[in-house]
């Protein structure tokens, strides 16, 4: 018996994370010895803050070693109350609050809370890449409704409305979005709120990650609006504002039955979340806010810096960010080009191409959900940037 059939049906529907697979091919073409540039994946390269650290190693000092409640510290649920309320006009008591092992898994234990077989989930594409893979695992239909670079990769509210059918029971976006960088206004929250609030039946994962990584300097939650507001989660997380993806860390806000039900399902898969990580993003989110402003300051030179240096390609189509570290460039003018030996029929191929021949990783737009586009993290030095646009202009000037 082969080791295949002994896997369960729903693994073997599920994809691997296309930004990890990259991230590790990347490892893999460097350990060959080639001096690869990793714009993959999608983590800062910034150290975490001092203090946050200190915060950590005191609390491993004063004995915080052992099991937290599983949604988290009590005083790390009221610094979040205290963040949601100063930063997003969120109002949440202590219990509203979950803490999990990153954002990643307080979107699982949402789907998994929610979805039965049948039910849909519509996610605004382009899409971070987790979001298909946990709804179809945790056994819903994820239903891609999808906003085109001409409008700025942000869906209206009559696609919305057009997607709904009887069986949609959750809706999953984010703003600053993953991969585009769209972020969404108040008004167009709002316009999206008017569609949804017809629809009761319907729960909305306002994923709000990349906050703090927003160059329209006004960040809006969904979860404000009066007619939608008992019916959205808001995630957020450590990993992004205050460059801590390693300590695994995230959280959310959200209606009591369903924050219990989160709370069932993460006390059967993992418990509590790591106990001074817990204590230590206390301190991160109610101390100055400086380190994290000034890492967003530096994003946003990035994102000028490649969006005049992609600009300089012919054939690539950029839009305009406006938050996170992610640029997402139509590529598709090079579809079926070719070296004489190897011809692009796809994003995925332009992004093989681009590994092997100019030795910068990238992620196929089809990973997201849109095929003519690639993801560009720019969460690296303005050199780094530099030399890999450099690269990739030379490489894509041999295709015809
Ligand atoms: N949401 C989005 C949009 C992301 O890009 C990521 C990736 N970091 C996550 C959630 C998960 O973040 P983490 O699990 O590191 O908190
Ligand atoms: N969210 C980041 C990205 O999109 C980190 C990788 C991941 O968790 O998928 O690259």
């Amino acid at each position: 018996m082969s080791s295949k059939e002994l896997l369960s049906n729903k693994l073997q529907n599920m994809s691997e994370s296309a930004t990890l697979a990259m991230a590790q091919k990347a490892r893999e073409v460097r350990a060959q010895g080639h001096d690869v540039i990793a714009l993959s994946l999608g983590q800062p390269d910034f150290d975490t803050p001092d203090h946050i650290i200190k915060a950590a190693q005191e609390a491993v000092d004063a004995g915080y070693t052992r099991y937290t409640p599983v949604p988290g510290l009590l005083e790390l649920r009221e610094a979040i109350v205290t963040k949601f309320k100063r930063d997003n006009g969120l109002e949440f008591t202590p219990t509203q609050i979950s803490v999990s092992n990153g954002a990643k898994q307080n979107i699982a234990n949402v789907c998994l809370a929610l979805l039965d077989p049948g039910d849909e989930t519509i996610i605004l594409t382009p899409y971070w890449v987790s979001y298909f893979d946990i709804v179809k695992f945790a056994g819903g239909t994820p239903i891609a409704v999808k906003g085109k670079i001409d409008q700025d990769f942000k869906v209206t509210p009559d696609q919305l409305e057009a997607a709904i059918t009887d069986k949609t029971k959750l809706l999953i976006f984010s703003s600053p979005c993953n991969p585009t960088g769209s972020v969404y206004t108040m008004d167009e929250l709002e316009a999206l709120a008017a569609v949804l609030e017809k629809h009761e039946r319907i729960t909305i994962i306002s994923d709000e990650i990349y906050e703090y990584i927003n160059f329209t300097g006004k960040h809006a939650s969904i979860g404000t609006i009066p007619s939608v507001k008992d019916r959205v989660v808001t995630i957020n997380g450590m990993s992004k504002g205050f460059a801590m993806t390693g300590w695994r860390l995230g959280y959310m806000g959200g209606p009591q039955w369903l924050i219990n039900a989160c709370n069932k399902v993460q006390g059967q898969f993992t418990s509590g979340a790591n106990s001074f990580g817990q204590k230590a993003a206390a301190v991160a989110l109610t101390s100055d806010l400086a380190p994290t402003h000034k890492m967003a300051e530096a994003y946003l030179n990035r994102k000028k810096l490649i969006q005049k240096l992609l600009g300089e390609i012919p054939g690539i189509k950029i839009n305009n960010p406006q938050g996170a570290f992610y640029i997402f460039p139509d590529v598709s003018s090079y579809f079926g080009k070719s070296d004489g030996t190897t011809t692009i029929k796809d994003s995925f191929d332009f992004a093989e191409y681009i590994l092997m021949n100019a030795h910068v990783a990238i992620v196929a737009g089809a990973a997201f959900g849109e095929e003519d586009c690639i993801r560009i993290s720019y969460a690296t030095s303005e050199d780094q940037l530099t030399e890999a646009c450099r690269r990739i202009k030379e490489t894509l000037s041999k295709l015809s």
